[in-house]
Order: C-alpha cells, then sequence, then structure tokens
C-alpha cells in the first residue's frame, strides 16, 4: 500500500519548485493529483512530468471565484478531497514594484504580496473544508516560511503574510477539531530551499553559483534545501502517518532556526 493511495489532492503553485515535487511524490504515492497554477504554458508541460494520475487546472489562489469554480468541478468529478496543499507564493520582489522595507514600503506592492500569499491560504483552507467534509481522513498543509518565524527587513510583506499563513493555520486546525471534521491542518516552514523563486535574489552564472555558496555557508547543514526536501514534508502531513498531527508547524531549514547564525566563540 503505498502512503497515499486513492487520495484526492489539490495543490496550487504546482507548475514548478516545491509544487511540483510535492505533485511528483503525492502522485507516485498513489494519490490523484490536481496541479494548479496562474502559469498555464509551464503547468500543462509539468503536469506531463507527473508520473500517475494527474491533470493540470488553471487557479489564481487570490481569485475566489476561481476557487468556487474549480471545486464545483472537483466535487463534480470527484465528489470531494482528502489533500490540500496550499504551496502558491511569492516574494514581491519580481511581482511588484516595492520597495519591501518597513520605512518605503509601498502599500500597493504590501497587498499585493499578502493578498496572494494570506487570502489564497485563506481561501484554500475555506473552500478545501468543503469539499473535505466528505473524506474519511482529510489533511490541509500549508506552505508558510522560516520567514514567517523571525523579521526579514528586506521583505517585509512577505515575512508579515507568512506569519499570518502559521496563526490561521491553527485556527483551522482547531475550528476543523471543535466541528469534528475529519480535517486537519499545519504548516511548513521551508528555508533556503533552491527553485526559481530565487532568481531575482541570486543573479546569473558566476554571480549565481557565488550567492548560493554564500547562503549555504549560512545554513547549519551547509547546504540549501530541494524542493523534494519539502515535499517528503509534505508527504507525511498528508499522509494517515500523521492522524494525530493537527495545527503543529514543521520547520524544513537545514537547522537555521534552531539557534542563531551568530555562534559562541569557542
Ligand atoms: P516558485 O516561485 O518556484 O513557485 C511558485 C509557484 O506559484 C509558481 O509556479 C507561480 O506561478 C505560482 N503562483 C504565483 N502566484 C500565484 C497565484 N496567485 N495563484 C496560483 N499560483 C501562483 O516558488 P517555490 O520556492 O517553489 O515556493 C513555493 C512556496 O514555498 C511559496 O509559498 C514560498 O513562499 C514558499 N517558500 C519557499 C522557500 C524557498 O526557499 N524556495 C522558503 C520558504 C517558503
Amino acid at each position: 500500500m503505498r502512503r497515499v493511495e486513492g487520495k484526492i489532492a489539490l495543490i496550487t503553485g504546482a507548475a514548478r519548485g516545491i509544487g511540483l515535487a510535492i505533485a511528483q511524490l503525492l502522485a507516485s504515492e498513489g494519490a490523484t493529483v490536481i496541479l494548479s497554477d496562474i502559469n498555464d504554458e509551464l503547468g500543462a508541460k509539468s503536469e506531463r512530468e507527473v508520473a500517475g494520475n494527474s491533470e493540470y487546472q488553471h487557479l489564481d489562489v487570490a481569485v475566489e471565484a476561481e476557487w468556487q469554480a474549480l471545486t464545483d468541478e472537483i466535487e463534480r468529478k470527484y465528489g470531494h478531497l482528502d489533500i490540500v496543499i496550499n504551496n502558491a507564493g511569492i516574494t514581491g520582489f519580481l511581482e511588484t514594484s516595492g520597495p519591501h522595507d518597513p520605512e518605503n514600503l509601498d502599500l500597493a506592492s504590501w497587498h499585493h504580496v499578502h493578498t496572494t500569499n494570506l487570502d489564497g491560504v485563506a481561501l484554500g483552507c475555506k473552500y478545501g473544508i468543503r469539499l473535505m467534509k466528505a473524506s474519511d481522513r482529510a489533511s490541509i498543509v500549508n506552505i508558510s516560511s522560516r520567514s514567517g518565524l523571525v523579521g526579514i527587513p528586506a521583505a517585509v510583506a512577505y515575512a508579515s503574510s507568512k506569519a499570518a499563513v502559521r496563526n490561521h493555520t491553527k485556527s483551522v486546525a482547531l475550528y476543523c477539531a471543535e466541528k469534528g471534521y475529519p480535517i486537519r491542518c499545519n504548516s511548513i516552514h521551508p528555508g533556503a530551499i533552491l527553485t526559481p523563486l530565487w532568481d531575482a535574489m541570486l543573479g546569473e552564472g558566476e554571480q549565481k553559483e557565488a550567492a548560493i555558496k554564500g547562503i549555504a555557508a549560512d545554513v547549519p547543514l551547509k547546504v540549501m534545501g530541494t524542493p523534494e526536501d519539502v515535499a517528503y514534508a509534505a508527504l507525511y502531513l498528508a499522509s494517515d502517518e500523521s492522524k494525530y498531527v493537527t495545527g503543529i508547524e514543521l520547520n524544513v531549514d537545514g537547522g537555521i532556526l534552531a539557534g542563531s547564525v551568530a555562534a559562541p566563540s569557542k
């Protein structure tokens, strides 16, 4: 028996990076996977890279009408959902004009980041719960960030939105438990995972290689993580192996959050 055999899973922001790795792993462990994204060209290509039962659907996580339409379609086709991975997220560095520091922040850019990262997760929980009540055992996994647990002076909207995702996850977990719904909800906090999200911060060619080395040097495990590192955490939380786990935050960050970068002198 594979680890999520027979489960129906919806993953947002699944055209690339962490979302795609989660889609590939859940499908290989027996789930039927609905990949969704706003990048339809890449999404359709990525769907072909997922071995097993999968389909690609357009979904802008910030648009409620799109959640309504897609979950209506999933209900017609499958009757319910067992897994929702609220993964879509942006830093705002490429998608908005910024700036993103506390003193000079641009309010429209701040709102844009929150609309995607926070509203998107809140809507994913709202429409997920509706279809998950009909499941035997369901799980919502919200992808927050290390940046939701510590201050990030150069990316305040990103950090604020991810902190809100962490807290919303716990409210959803307790709400579902109080209602007696068969739905758990947990957050994952990745840190320094090498994906296209970093493109705007790393540059190109030799400059990129040097930047990656510099980031890795500050990670206790001395390496940047891979999308698969996060996917295995999502698989655990999505599967019934974690049936007694709700409202937790799971760090996948090579040890960054375990302590301080400024180590005591030897
Ligand atoms: P990525 O940029 O490679 O992929 C993000 C995907 O989300 C893209 O395919 C993009 O098209 C999609 N997307 C953007 N806006 C969307 C919207 N409105 N609706 C639907 N899809 C949308 O990023 P990634 O590194 O794979 O990040 C995935 C998640 O992990 C994000 O929430 C990110 O904040 C979080 N995260 C990543 C890291 C890291 O180091 N890479 C660290 C902490 C948290």
